[in-house]
């Protein structure tokens, strides 16, 4: 009985958030025409499918358009079950021998991110205009991460980033970085300066969610000091916003002490000591042991390093939190100059250099698109860094026997081997699983700019230390959901622009950043549809960074849209309710970029060992064999597009060298 009670008012739930609401967001199964019988009987899906159907392919019919399809994207149903089943041992008894195409090339590229596209770019540039060149790519679009979410909404069109942000770095761009966005018509700070709408939203604050379920009460408290996440420094009103949260009077005075106080929590420490000890103790550590605050202010941070490292502040070193800006620091006397024991990203931080930053509308993907542009004439029209953002790319062009440089999607690379010994065969074989089949194509090298762990699956002819090391690090998941709404009244009257969700779903809540170039124009009016961007990232705090980060796969592949769907719609219910927020009315689409193998894996001083200089496992995982080289931000261990585009540029220069 209390069963089908409990049954009856989940389903009055659903009907409130608007579970049964018409949206556009299974459209993926009706945005390409794809015969789902012959999917569904795929030998290589598994049971996966019975939960996430739909399986593009086809990228040369009338109507293919990725970016705009909605519903589960990022790794969307179709594009990794050829890859599990090569790892699991299925792939090649149901496939069968490979379809000799007859094929030959100059380069075969495995991997359509920005570092493949830049691989191939490269290699014509060094090897001239009629070199021959096939890009494979598992997923239906290219771009890799760096992925462009389309939508239309009451005629207008809407762009977001499904994947990578912007053009920045932690680091300098290299000389072939920037030469490269430089060749393409991108001029990161000219574009900064003339498009960021900085004034857009600037009258909404940022705010805190405090979720029943975690800090007992449920509460949205706006006019959070120091912006999102209050990471601008120097604010005094901490006091006064804690005041209007459910948190504890010990809680609230702990954390007007982190924010504001300059207190030494190692006093008599060297800097050289503290540094070396903040980088083996966690954030978390930090607030409970050394500044000795009450454990429930760990809730209020926990999350905040989910953006930027995939974990909470368990798995995030103390020094990596003080580079970034955290509090707690403020008296410890740390000089900002780059030292021993940050990670890559956190070093950078501390790494003076010019501004060099750019949020295109739909993220890097705009530079996927340029690099497509120029690699294959017909792509798309235009030339400039404004007329590409709202080009519609042709994608019946990417694989035409016409053009030198072709890339072919929904194709999972499953074999790269070199037709003879490594030292001295004039060939290499590279084998693709597209459904229902395996295709064979030859050429003279090939550029691995796929993930490091896919690698040895691809390639088993790889020496086994070099194997062992591409399977070193694990790859950072994490969800970017984009909710399509009908209008943002409900953040205006709430005067809040971001918002801080600790204990939910979702760790975040924003709208999404303006930017107004070419014919694009972000929404200025509250009635006008907007785009909501919301984060969140699958970890198991307690574990390792690696353990979350395996533990964060498999939930993100086994957690159905359904599931986040209502979550979604619940979450923004609760938090913007007050707002006069109806999920059911206000919600016209929603698009879940799942990136199960997300960032690539940085070297965590918590946990990784101090390797010499060029042992990294990225050194080793990265090594030229014979005609085949790698490629890829996994090859940096930095999950940053200048870092892909490097590997890119050297993994080219390598086949060039004798
Ligand atoms: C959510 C997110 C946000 C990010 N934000 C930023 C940012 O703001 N700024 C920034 O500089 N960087 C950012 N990054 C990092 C940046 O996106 C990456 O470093 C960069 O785009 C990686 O490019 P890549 O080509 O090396 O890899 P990817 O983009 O992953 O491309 C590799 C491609 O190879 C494909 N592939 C893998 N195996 C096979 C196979 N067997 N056969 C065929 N294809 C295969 C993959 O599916 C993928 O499409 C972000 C990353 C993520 C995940």
């Amino acid at each position: 009985m209390a069963d089908l009670k409990n049954k009856n008012s989940g389903r009055s739930r659903d009907r409130e958030l608007g579970m049964n609401r018409d949206i556009t967001r299974r459209d993926f199964l009706n945005g390409i025409a794809i015969g789902l019988g012959g999917v569904l009987a795929s030998p290589w899906l598994g049971g996966l499918l019975a939960a996430q159907t739909g399986v593009p392919s086809g990228q040369d019919r009338p109507g293919y358009y990725p970016p705009t399809l909605t519903g589960m994207r990022g790794s969307h149903p179709g594009s990794f079950e050829v890859a599990h089943a090569l790892r699991d041992g299925r792939f090649w008894e149901k496939a069968g021998k490979p379809v000799e195409t007859g094929e030959e090339y100059d380069l075969i590229v495995v991997g359509g991110g920005i570092s493949g596209l830049a691989a191939a770019y490269f290699y014509r540039k060094h090897a001239g205009s009629s070199s021959r060149i096939l890009i494979l790519d598992n997923h239906d679009d290219f771009g890799g991460h760096a992925k462009r979410n389309e939508f239309h909404l009451h005629g207008r069109m809407l762009l977001t980033n499904g994947g990578t942000v912007a053009i920045e770095s932690p680091f300098p761009y290299s000389r072939e970085a920037r030469g490269l966005l430089t060749e393409l018509g991108i001029d990161p700070p000219a574009l900064e300066k003339k498009y960021a709408d900085r004034e857009a939203y600037s009258d909404l604050g940022f705010a805190y969610f405090f979720d029943k379920e975690t800090f007992g009460t449920e509460r949205l408290v706006a006019n959070a000091p120091g912006g999102f996440y209050g990471r601008q420094r120097g604010s005094s009103k901490w006091a006064e916003f804690l005041a209007r949260t459910p948190l504890s009077a010990q809680a609230q005075q702990d954390i007007v002490r982190i924010q504001e106080a300059s207190i030494d929590y190692m006093p008599g420490v060297p800097q050289a000591e503290k540094k070396a000890r903040l980088s083996k103790m966690s954030y978390k550590d930090f607030l409970l042991n050394a500044v000795k605050a009450h454990p429930e202010v760990i809730p209020f941070y926990q999350t905040r390093t989910h953006g930027l490292y995939g974990v909470g502040i368990d798995a995030v070193p103390a020094l990596d939190c003080w580079a970034i800006h955290f509090p707690g620091f403020q008296g410890m006397g740390l000089d900002r100059v780059p030292s021993k024991g940050l990670s890559f990203t956190a070093l950078g931080e501390v790494t003076p250099q010019e501004e060099y930053h750019f949020h295109f509308p739909d993220g890097n993907a705009s530079i996927a698109r340029m690099l497509v542009r120029s690699l294959i004439p017909g792509s798309a029209s235009g030339s400039t860094a404004e007329d590409i953002v709202t080009m519609k790319m042709d994608y019946s062009r990417l694989d035409s026997r016409d053009s030198p440089i072709r890339m072919r999607l929904n194709s999972t690379a499953v074999q790269v081997r070199h037709l003879g010994d490594a030292g001295s065969a004039k060939q290499v074989e590279v084998v693709y699983g597209r459904e229902p089949k395996a295709y064979s194509v030859r050429g003279k090298g090939a550029v691995l700019a796929c993930w490091n762990m896919v690698i040895p699956y691809l390639c088993p002819e790889l020496p086994a230390e070099q194997k062992e090391a591409l399977h070193y690090g694990v790859k950072v998941p994490l969800v970017y959901t984009v909710v399509a709404l009908r209008s943002w009244t409900a953040f205006h009257k709430l005067g809040v622009r971001g918002i801080s969700c600790p204990g939910m779903y979702h760790s975040s809540i924003g709208l999404d950043q303006a930017v107004n170039i070419g014919d694009y124009k972000s929404p200025q009016s509250p009635d006008e549809p907007i785009l909501v961007r919301m984060l969140r990232t699958p970890c198991r705090p307690g574990l390792s960074a690696r353990d979350q980060q395996r533990a964060g796969h498999y939930e993100l592949l086994a957690t159905p849209f359904d599931t986040f769907e209502r979550n979604i719609r619940d979450q923004l219910a609760r938090v913007m309710g007050a707002g006069g927020f109806d999920p059911a009315r206000d919600i016209e689409a929603i698009t879940v970029n799942r990136w199960p193998h997300g960032y690539a894996y940085e070297y965590n001083p918590m946990w990784d060992p101090d390797w010499p200089e060029g042992q990294q496992p990225c050194d080793i995982a990265r090594r030229r064999h014979g005609r085949i080289t790698i490629a890829n931000s996994d090859a940096a261990a930095a999950a940053y597009t200048d870092q892909a585009i490097d590997q890119g540029y050297r993994a080219v220069q390598e086949l060039f060298s004798s």
